[in-house]
C-alpha cells in the first residue's frame, strides 16, 4: 500500500532557490501548502520571494540542512547539481522524489550516458575519455564532426567543445584536462524536441506531449507545443520518455531532451531530473501545468490532466532584452495583448544570457500563435 499523501498544510521542502522553484512554490502555496527553500544563494532569491520559509547555507551546511529538514515533509529539488553529501543527508531523514539516486544518475554527463546505454535507450554514440590519447581513439572511432562535453555541471552548451574537420584534438583538449569528458557524434539533427511529464509514487505516468525547441547559442530560445512533428516521431519520444522514467524509477516532473534526425529517428541527448523551460507553455496551455504535477507527484497524490488545451508558443526572456541591469524594457506590447502571458522571475539584475522570464503566446492555432510571438519578439527589440 501507498504511504500517505502530504496534503495541505504540509511544508514543500525545496533544494535551489532559482525561478523552478519559484513556480513550484507559487503552485504550492496556492493550494495552501507551506513552502521551505534551501539554497546557497541570498535571501530574496527567486524561489525565496515565493516560500514560507528561506535558509540560505552551503548545501553541505549540515546545522542548516538539520534546521530545514525539521520543517519540511517532503523534499524535492529544482536544479541538479546538488553535491551528493546534501542528497544524502536529505534522503536520510525525509522522502526525497525524484530521489537521491535518479538526481545522482542525471546530474553528470557519464553516469547518465551509461544509464542510457545500459537500458538501451537511444542516444548519439559515445565515449567516456580522461586524456587526450583517449580522445584521439575516440575520434578516430566515431569519425567527425564530434562534440567534446565536460562530466560534471555542463549545461545550456557549457563547457562543450564541437571537433570539426580542422579541429586540433591537442588544443581542444586543453580545457578538459584533468576532468571527465563525454564525446558525442554530431547528430545532424532536422530538429530538437523534449517531452515534460511527471511519473507518480506508485509509478504512474501523465506527459504534456512533444514540444519543439529551437536554440539560440545553446540557450532554449523559443517552444513550441505541440511540437510540428509525425505521428511516428511522437510515438518515439513518448516511448523514450517513458523508459527514461521508468529506469530511472522516478517519482515528479522529468523532463527529455532529443534530437530528431532526417531518417526519423529520435536520440535522447539530456535528461532533466526536475521541470525544464520548454515545458513553460504548460502553465498557461494545459489543464496541469508541469509544476502542479510535481507537487502532485511529490506529495504521493493522483496526478493530474496533462492535456494541452490550446497550441502555444513560449519566448525565453534572457537579460540582453533588458536595456540595463537594473531598467526593465516595456512590457506593454506583451501586456497588451489579449493571448500573452508575461511571466517575471524577479532577479534582482539583468545580465547577458541569464533567465529572466518568460512569455506564454497562446493562438488559435499554432502559426497564430507564432505570428504573434514574432510581432512580440519584433516590439522588444529581440528581433
Ligand atoms: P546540451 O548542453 O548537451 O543540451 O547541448 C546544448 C545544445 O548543443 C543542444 O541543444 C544542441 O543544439 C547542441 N548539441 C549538443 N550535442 C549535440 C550533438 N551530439 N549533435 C548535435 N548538436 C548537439
Amino acid at each position: 500500500m501507498s504511504p500517505s499523501p502530504f496534503l495541505p498544510p504540509s511544508t514543500i521542502g525545496i533544494l535551489g532557490g532559482g525561478q523552478l522553484g519559484r513556480m513550484l512554490a507559487l503552485e504550492a502555496r496556492r493550494a495552501g501548502y507551506q513552502v521551505a527553500i534551501f539554497t546557497d544563494e541570498r535571501p530574496g532569491c527567486p524561489a525565496g520571494q515565493m516560500a514560507t520559509f528561506e535558509f540560505n547555507a552551503s548545501y553541505d551546511d549540515k546545522s542548516a540542512l538539520a534546521r530545514f529538514l525539521s520543517k519540511v515533509d517532503v523534499v524535492t529539488a529544482e536544479f541538479e547539481n546538488i553535491p551528493d553529501v546534501c542528497l544524502q543527508a536529505v534522503e536520510a531523514e525525509k522522502p526525497l522524489r525524484p530521489s537521491r539516486k535518479a538526481i545522482h544518475t542525471t546530474q553528470h554527463r557519464e553516469r547518465e550516458k551509461l544509464f542510457l546505454r545500459e537500458k538501451g535507450i537511444a542516444c548519439a554514440e559515445f565515449r567516456i575519455i580522461e586524456n587526450l590519447a583517449q580522445l584521439d581513439k575516440a575520434i578516430s572511432e566515431l569519425g567527425r564532426p564530434c562534440v567534446i562535453k565536460t562530466a560534471a555541471f555542463g549545461y545550456d552548451g557549457k563547457g562543450q567543445c564541437k571537433v570539426t574537420a580542422d579541429t586540433d584534438l591537442a588544443t581542444a583538449w586543453q580545457a578538459f584536462e584533468g576532468h571527465h569528458a563525454v564525446v558525442e557524434q554530431w547528430v545532424p539533427f532536422v530538429c530538437e524536441i523534449s517531452v515534460v511529464g511527471a511519473r507518480s509514487v506508485d509509478g504512474r505516468m501523465a506527459v504534456h506531449g512533444v514540444i519543439e525547441n529551437e536554440h539560440a547559442h545553446h540557450i532554449l530560445d523559443l517552444s513550441i507545443s505541440p511540437a510540428r512533428v509525425n505521428s511516428a516521431i511522437q510515438d518515439q519520444a513518448l516511448d523514450l520518455w517513458e523508459a527514461v522514467a521508468t529506469g530511472l524509477d522516478y517519482v515528479g516532473t522529468m523532463a527529455v531532451e532529443m534530437f530528431v534526425t532526417a531518417d526519423g529517428k529520435v536520440l535522447v541527448n539530456e535528461i532533466a531530473p526536475r521541470p525544464h523551460n520548454s515545458g513553460h507553455y504548460s502553465i498557461d496551455a494545459c489543464l496541469s501545468n508541469q509544476f502542479q504535477q510535481q507537487l502532485r507527484a511529490i506529495c504521493g497524490l493522483t496526478l493530474g490532466d496533462p492535456s494541452q488545451h490550446t497550441p502555444a508558443v513560449m519566448i525565453n526572456l534572457l537579460g540582453d532584452v533588458w536595456p540595463e541591469p537594473q531598467v526593465h524594457p516595456d512590457w506593454s506590447p506583451v501586456l497588451n495583448h489579449p493571448r500573452a502571458k508575461l511571466h517575471l522571475y524577479d532577479k534582482a539584475e539583468a545580465r547577458a544570457k541569464r533567465k529572466m522570464g518568460h512569455i506564454n503566446v497562446l493562438g488559435d492555432s499554432i502559426e497564430e500563435a507564432l505570428e504573434s510571438a514574432q510581432q512580440i519578439k519584433r516590439a522588444l527589440g529581440m528581433i
